[in-house]
């Protein structure tokens, strides 16, 4: 039986404190500790924020432009602070301020600064090209955020990425399953990619709670502690 555990956590994006929410399907926990009770925030935008926070104090500026796909609205204050312009953007959605494909942009080259697109990559059966459109558009000394999920569901091991061919509707319409080797992909068209990762961060009493922490699979029930990735690919200053 799984003990009752009452660890707590501190959330970096709306400053709670306190028990975290499990991710459950049915009767089975998937992810440990996963949300925060009160902006939903999950792990991964547990660490964007931690990287954000290093990131746009040196990079944001009112002179700057940015662009946020699929935006999760306890990231949009902050981005729109920190840009003199700041735009949303989704494929589907109707209250974003531009509705376009992400791998045909109706924006031209090099007229924006900061791309922010987390886990939407692994839903573009047409990936690169999306890759490509998003360099296309960024100004030289550009930043694009794009994490993907390195430990879904279906792709526990996590080193390959594995291409479903089509889209997985029991994996929220994924196309892939990106591994450790996806960010290779970001390395084909930028000119440096930083990965910073969830160990970089200490796991602590009270910590933000910056890892995935799912169930081993064994007879008892124990979570591993599996970390998260955020990529952050920049365009040469010299392109
Ligand atoms: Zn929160």
């Amino acid at each position: 039986m799984a003990r009752t555990d009452q660890s707590q956590f501190k959330c970096p994006i709306c400053g709670y404190s306190g028990l975290f929410a499990d991710h459950s399907v049915g009767a089975n926990i998937k992810r440990k500790y996963a949300f925060c009770p009160r902006c939903g925030a999950a792990e991964r935008h547990r660490l964007q924020s931690k990287v954000l926070d290093v990131i746009l104090p040196e990079f944001a500026a009112t002179s700057k432009s940015a662009l946020h796909f699929a935006p999760e609205t306890f990231f949009v204050n902050a981005l729109k602070g920190s840009f003199g312009s700041y735009k949303t953007s989704d494929l589907f959605r109707n209250d974003t301020d531009i509705r376009a494909d992400i791998c045909d942009l109706p924006l031209p080259d090099a007229s924006v600064d900061f791309v922010y697109a987390s886990h939407v990559l692994e839903h573009v059966p047409d990936d690169r090209r999306a890759i490509a459109e998003i360099y296309r558009i960024l100004r030289p000394g550009g930043i694009a955020i794009l994490p993907v999920p390195i430990y879904s569901t279906g792709n526990r091991s996590s080193d390959h990425t594995v291409e479903y061919g089509r889209p997985r509707k029991e994996e929220e319409g994924h196309v892939r399953a990106p591994g450790l080797d996806y960010f290779d992909r970001y390395l084909e068209v930028f000119e440096d990619v930083r990965i910073y990762c969830s160990e970089e961060f200490p796991v602590i009493p009270n910590d933000n709670q910056l890892y995935i922490r799912a169930p081993s699979g064994g007879p008892d029930v124990i979570y591993d502690l599996l970390p998260d990735y955020v990529p952050v690919c920049r365009k040469s200053d010299a392109s």
